[in-house]
């Protein structure tokens, strides 16, 4: 018999998680203006909200904290990080930063000015956001098959060419700073891309003069999915994998809370000399001086480790395997989640799932809301709220899918607790037809409003 995939850790460390009751959880809603980023923690039993900066460290992680240097320039922890992200990117420059939205800040500042257009696989919110925030656009060029949520395409990341061709016909490419991939592609599912579409994607980018960045913040799940899913690339690492896809853009932001396996942190990883010294001085306005970017010499000496524990196989496929565990018991349960299965999340169709709440109503918020409420699961809309208006006309923006996303943090709960959330989501979902009705918008704020929008009962 084969021997079933096993996680390669044992438990060091413990911390205590509470229960609820329905009572407790329907009155702590209400205080939280029916928003979930309101709850304390204390008010969740298992937290779904993200798998950014909520995973467990290693004692080796733990170890090299407490070597971690802490001058203000030239540190050895970022001598450590950088020769780290040279080998696993091999990207020549490194600037640190606080976390991923930060990266982004430092490198549009550089590369994006108003009215600008930027390519890419549905782009992350924040990602979006400092993009429209400069007055630019981005332009979504997911494959179509993305969208389907029962379509088994094996790289629902990847990027159509012929839309993206028509993106580099219809602008002057003075209009075009990048293309940006997004490995795995969080906002359509933390799905991945494959080494071949990025290769297309650079010959075509190429021919119109557009450089490529990736945003890389699951870039060794990313790898793990490339190696189990494409031809010809099973016998190889995914330090191997990971190199070769960088290797097609030149350059990356990154979001060190998910695959740099630590709490908080990002960077910034480049090639060119010039963008490197305007990006420079972006950094020390914004995050602090470049040897350490807004982050403390022990994090990244944490975060020098937590790369290369993160582009291991035996890691990933526990870590992944995990996903597939919670999201095959949902599809067991009949529920309509996406297909296949993502990296660092399960999706849900709020659609299929809560198809009487109307759309105007957030039929996704409502199904999280009701998920808090069965069993003390904290999980998060990825749907009309998340879209944030239409920055010219202020109209909602009904994004294709209306999801409940459960990000599973890094290396925390045990498949007990995946059993857990199956029952209690197969719960919701034995009474969903007597869910009918949503919630309307009490307060918003102008862009990111899912973060502190405030609702009440439709
Ligand atoms: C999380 C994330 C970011 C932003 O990073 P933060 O560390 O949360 O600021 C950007 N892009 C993607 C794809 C992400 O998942």
């Amino acid at each position: 018999m084969k021997l079933p995939y096993a996680e390669p850790f044992r438990i060091k460390m413990v911390e205590e998680i509470r229960q609820s009751t329905k009572e407790e959880r329907e009155e702590w809603l209400k205080k939280a203006n029916f928003n979930l980023f309101n709850l304390k923690s204390s008010q969740v039993f298992i937290d779904l909200l993200t798998d950014s900066g909520t995973g467990a460290m290693s004692d080796q992680q733990w170890g090299a904290m407490m070597t971690g240097d802490e001058s203000y320039a030239g540190s050895r922890s970022f001598d450590k990080l950088h020769e780290t992200v040279q080998n696993i990117t091999g990207y020549q420059y490194l600037l640190p930063t606080h976390q991923g939205r930060a990266a982004e800040n430092v490198l549009f500042s550089v590369l994006v000015k108003d009215g600008d257009i930027v390519p890419g696989n549905s782009h992350f919110d924040t990602t979006k956001g400092h993009i429209e925030i400069r007055k630019a656009h981005a332009v979504d060029c997911t494959i179509d098959e993305a969208f389907d949520i029962e379509n088994p395409h094996p790289f629902k990341g990847n990027i159509d060419l012929q839309k993206l061709e028509n993106v580099y016909k219809r602008y002057p490419k003075e209009k075009i700073p990048f293309c940006l991939i997004t490995i795995t592609c969080n906002s359509s599912g933390g799905q991945p891309v494959s080494l071949e579409n990025m290769k297309a994607v650079k010959e075509l980018s190429d021919r119109y003069g557009i450089p490529i960045y990736f945003d890389s913040a699951r870039f060794a799940e990313n790898a793990y999915f490339i190696k189990m899913r494409e031809k010809g690339q099973e016998n190889r690492t995914i330090k191997e994998i990971a190199k070769e896809a960088f290797s097609y853009g030149v350059g990356m932001t990154m979001s060190s809370k998910k695959d740099g396996l630590v709490n908080i942190g990002g960077f910034i990883a480049l090639n060119d000399a010039e963008i490197f010294k305007k990006a420079s001085n972006f950094t020390i306005i914004f995050e602090g001086f470049i040897t350490y970017g807004g982050m403390a010499g022990r994090d990244m000496a944490a975060l020098a480790v937590g790369l290369n524990e993160a582009t291991e196989f035996e890691y990933l496929e526990s870590r992944i395997s995990q996903v597939e565990y919670l999201g095959n018991k949902l599809i067991e349960f009949g529920i309509p989640v996406q297909k296949p299965i993502g990296g660092h999340a399960v999706f849900i169709d709020a659609l299929g799932f809560l198809p009487d709440v109307p759309r105007e109503e957030y039929p996704a918020q409502t199904l999280a809301n009701e998920i808090y409420k069965e069993a003390g699961i904290r999980t998060v809309e990825i749907g009309t709220l998340l879209a944030d208006r239409d920055p010219e006309t202020r109209e909602n923006r009904y994004p294709k899918l209306e999801l409940v996303r459960l990000a599973i943090p890094r290396r925390t709960y045990t498949n007990n607790h995946m059993d857990y959330i199956a029952v209690a989501i197969k719960n919701v979902y034995d009474r969903r037809d007597e869910i009918k009705k949503g919630y309307n918008i009490v307060w918003e704020s102008e862009i990111l409003r899912h973060f502190t929008v405030e609702l009440e009962k439709a």
